[in-house]
């Protein structure tokens, strides 16, 4: 299905049908399928030619039983409304895995941020907030980057939210800047959460102490990710962006990499590297498959072809229902033949958890060390991933399951 919202509605049908035994309310899941509220405006932006342009954006504030509705935005030239209701919805579930106390939400624009100039892009992100000003706030609905959204874009929020309505805390976008009141650790902390998450399962995977990686997509995620798998000693095989891949056995330099993409404008052609296409990267012999870019990436079509001994899903919804049966494998005790599939509301929350610690420390008025934020993250990643096996064993199932049932025990208890 290339529906997310869709995917995300039969993960939750799935998990209503492992957990019958144990009743989750049908009025409980009634209510998760449906977000409290889905927002669409229309912005409209002056172009530097003069003209006038018409923008289409959302907000969807899905469910806040445990706290403000927290999520990113998202620019991109396919974002759609139900797109944007999957990413919201599994936002709910991940701050509850991460045992958070936030909700969830997500926003977007149908845009494609690299067709417009940076003055255009400032006052389309203003635009976003002034539409949407009455419902967001500290309190309320603490919006975050997302796909192709930066710290600058959210201190131009920041500043027009402040500005609108006079707040005064900072604390109502998080992924600032960090002289603009943003975290330290925020840029890392998806890669690196990610990276805890791993660890605290590497051994009960049955993975070894170095593992060949190989990671698709190499914006903030991606390239953070294999920044700090290869820093803790895995072997990065290859790495992709949304034009081509590359591929080396022996591993690949990421800083290297870094600035060839900055001169070059792309991967291909990296000394010492074979070209490869995003689809042959999914498809490499590894330990591990990191997809960090877009979600249904792995689908029914290629996922029998997957050779990777487990997948940690850094990017939002990149393996869809039907994929997940194939790669599971149809077995009775967990993992005896399948693929290992940490699951993104688990293995990207390190995201969503560092700028909850931006939120805090913008409401109190504080400024943690990267060392004390990584620290703090690291212990609610590693809690989180155990507290998910402890599901996953007890229900006889697979990881996302396993989180699932986690995340809607505590939204249960709440609501
Ligand atoms: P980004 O815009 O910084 O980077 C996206 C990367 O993916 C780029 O390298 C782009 O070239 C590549 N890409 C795009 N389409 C592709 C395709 N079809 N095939 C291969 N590569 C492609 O975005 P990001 O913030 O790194 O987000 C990546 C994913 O991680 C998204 O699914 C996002 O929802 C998820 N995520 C992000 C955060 C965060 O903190 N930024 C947190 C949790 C989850």
């Amino acid at each position: 299905m290339d529906n997310p919202f869709q995917n995300a509605m039969a993960q939750l049908d799935k998990v209503a049908k492992i957990t019958k035994a144990k009743n989750f309310s049908p009025e409980l899941l009634a209510r998760l399928r449906e977000p409290d509220r889905d927002i669409r405006i229309a912005i409209p932006v002056e172009m530097d030619d003069g003209s006038l342009k018409i923008f289409e954006g959302y907000r969807v504030e899905y469910n806040n039983a445990l706290g403000p509705y927290k999520g990113g935005i998202r620019y991109h030239p396919g974002t759609n409304i139900e797109e944007v209701k999957a990413l919201a919805f599994w936002m709910t579930l991940k701050c509850a895995v991460a045992g958070i106390p936030m909700g969830g939400g997500k926003g977007g624009i149908t845009v494609d941020p690299k067709a417009l100039s940076k003055s255009e892009l400032e006052r389309l992100s203003r635009g976003w907030v002034r539409k949407l000003a009455d419902v967001l706030g500290p309190r309320k609905d603490v919006p975050a980057p997302d796909l192709n959204t930066t710290p600058e874009i959210m201190a131009w929020m920041n500043d027009e939210f402040m500005k609108l309505i006079g707040e005064k805390t900072g604390a109502t976008f998080t992924g600032k800047p960090i002289e603009k009141g943003g975290s330290e650790g925020r840029e890392q902390a998806t890669g690196m959460g990610g990276y805890y998450v791993f660890e605290a399962l590497r051994k009960r995977m049955k993975l070894p102490a170095k593992c060949a990686v190989a990671v698709q997509g190499f914006g903030n995620v991606g390239r953070n990710a294999a920044r700090v798998f290869a820093e803790q000693g895995h072997t990065i095989v290859a790495v992709s962006d949304s034009k081509s891949g590359i591929y080396a056995t022996g591993g690949l330099d990421i800083n290297k990499i870094l600035e060839y993409k900055k001169i070059t404008g792309g991967l291909k052609d990296f000394p010492g590297a074979k070209n490869i296409t995003n689809e042959e990267l999914l498809e490499l012999s590894c330990d591990l498959l990191i997809p960090a870019a877009f979600e249904n990436q792995i689908t029914a079509e290629n996922a029998d072809k997957i050779k990777a001994k487990a997948i940690l899903e850094l990017a939002n919804g990149p393996t869809t229902p039907e994929a997940d049966e194939i790669l599971w494998g149809k077995i009775e005790i967990p993992y005896e033949k399948g693929i290992w599939i940490i699951p993104d509301i688990l293995a990207n929350s390190g995201g969503v958890t560092v700028s909850y610690f931006e939120w805090e420390q913008n409401l109190k008025g504080e400024h943690w060390s990267q060392e004390e934020v990584f620290g703090k993250l690291k212990e609610k990643m590693k809690d989180a991933a155990e507290k998910v096996f402890e599901r996953t064993l007890a229900h006889k199932t697979h990881l996302r399951m396993g989180a699932f049932i986690l995340a809607l025990e505590s939204i249960s208890e709440r609501m």
